[in-house]
């Protein structure tokens, strides 16, 4: 079977009626990278630069961080690369700047933490504009925005990035910017801060959590967090058609692009790329070249009306059997 699934690397994922479902690979560490390439990956749909901060005991420089993120677009040279600003913060801490609070998953995290440590963004947004020149395949997303003043701060200090590089003697390319939705609060704004973002991606665990209610790391409520509870698939239902109608370019990046239960039903509301793990691309492929999108429907249907997630995981999982 691996055998079989390592043949599928330069096979289209297309479904057996012929729909196109475009697979991207997730990444943080440099060694992830070639395992996406390795795996037919056609694009880095989420480059996550925390990783890199995480690992190390001090905040890297602007060079440090130019060699990387150069290093992570020229090896997807001829193919799109979305990179994240730094989303730490609640479950990504960096040691070596600690934050003490009584409700991280509420608190000062993503977007939050980098517009407030202003100097920090500023400086990660010269590095990839820096490493973007001479490519064009960079993207900039934004981890956890809940409000329209947050993209407008944004561009402000992308604007002051570009001047400053371009006062030192570097042209750099406005790149295409967008957002995680993963707050809920964003996706009834859509329309409103469409004029600021070129794209989003769904960041469906912690949408999850916070459709839900439920902190994933609390062992006390974790068994109460499922991302196949009928109420995120609805939002994310909600998510596709209001970028549909707005012309946004959507993608989904969390677990749930490689859950084969999931990616049924992501197929069957319109999801038409996926971001995930490199490791898990040829499985998706595989399940992709096996399924049919109107008999996905089918299953989406019924599974929307089902009680809660292990009844819509039932569903799935009698269809997901009758491909095998
Ligand atoms: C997500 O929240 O689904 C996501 C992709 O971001 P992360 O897992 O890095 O928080
Ligand atoms: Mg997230």
């Amino acid at each position: 079977f691996n055998h079989q699934l390592a043949e599928l690397r330069d096979a289209p994922a297309i479904t057996r009626d012929g729909v196109r479902v475009e697979l991207f690979a997730n990444s943080g560490l440099t060694a992830d990278i070639m395992p996406g390439l390795i795996n037919g990956a056609e694009g880095l749909g989420l480059y996550r630069t925390e990783i890199p901060f995480m690992v190390r005991e001090t905040f890297p420089s602007e060079d440090e961080q130019c060699a990387l993120y150069s290093e992570v677009i020229a090896a997807y040279t001829d193919k799109p690369v979305y990179m994240r600003v730094l989303d730490v913060g609640s479950d990504k801490p960096l040691p070596y700047f600690p934050i003490s609070e009584e409700n991280p998953a509420l608190g000062w995290r993503g977007i939050r933490f980098c517009l407030d440590n202003s100097p920090l963004l500023l400086t990660q947004i010269r590095a990839m504009l820096r490493a973007g020149v001479g490519h064009g395949n960079l993207n900039i997303i934004l981890p956890m925005v809940s409000s329209f003043s947050e993209l407008r701060d944004f561009h402000v200090l992308v604007t002051e990035a570009m001047a400053q590089l371009e006062s030192e003697g570097v042209q750099t390319q406005r790149p295409r910017m967008g957002i995680m939705v993963e707050v809920p609060a964003a996706i009834s704004q859509l329309p409103k801060w469409r004029e600021l973002i070129d794209f989003v991606s769904i960041g469906s665990n912690d949408l999850s959590q916070y459709v839900l209610a439920v902190d994933r790391n609390n062992p006390r409520v974790a068994g109460r967090y499922d991302h196949l509870h009928p109420a995120v698939i609805a939002e994310i239902e909600r998510i596709v058609s209001i970028a549909g109608q707005l012309q946004l370019p959507v993608s989904l990046c969390g677990e749930l692009s490689s859950d084969p239960h999931a990616v049924i039903l992501m197929v069957a509301l319109g999801m038409r790329r996926l971001s995930m793990s490199a490791a898990r691309l040829p499985l998706v492929k595989w399940l992709l070249r096996a399924m049919d999108t109107r008999e996905a429907k089918r299953v989406y249907d019924e599974a929307l009306g089902a009680a809660d997630a292990d009844a819509v995981r039932a569903i799935t999982t009698t269809y997901l059997t009758r491909l095998e």
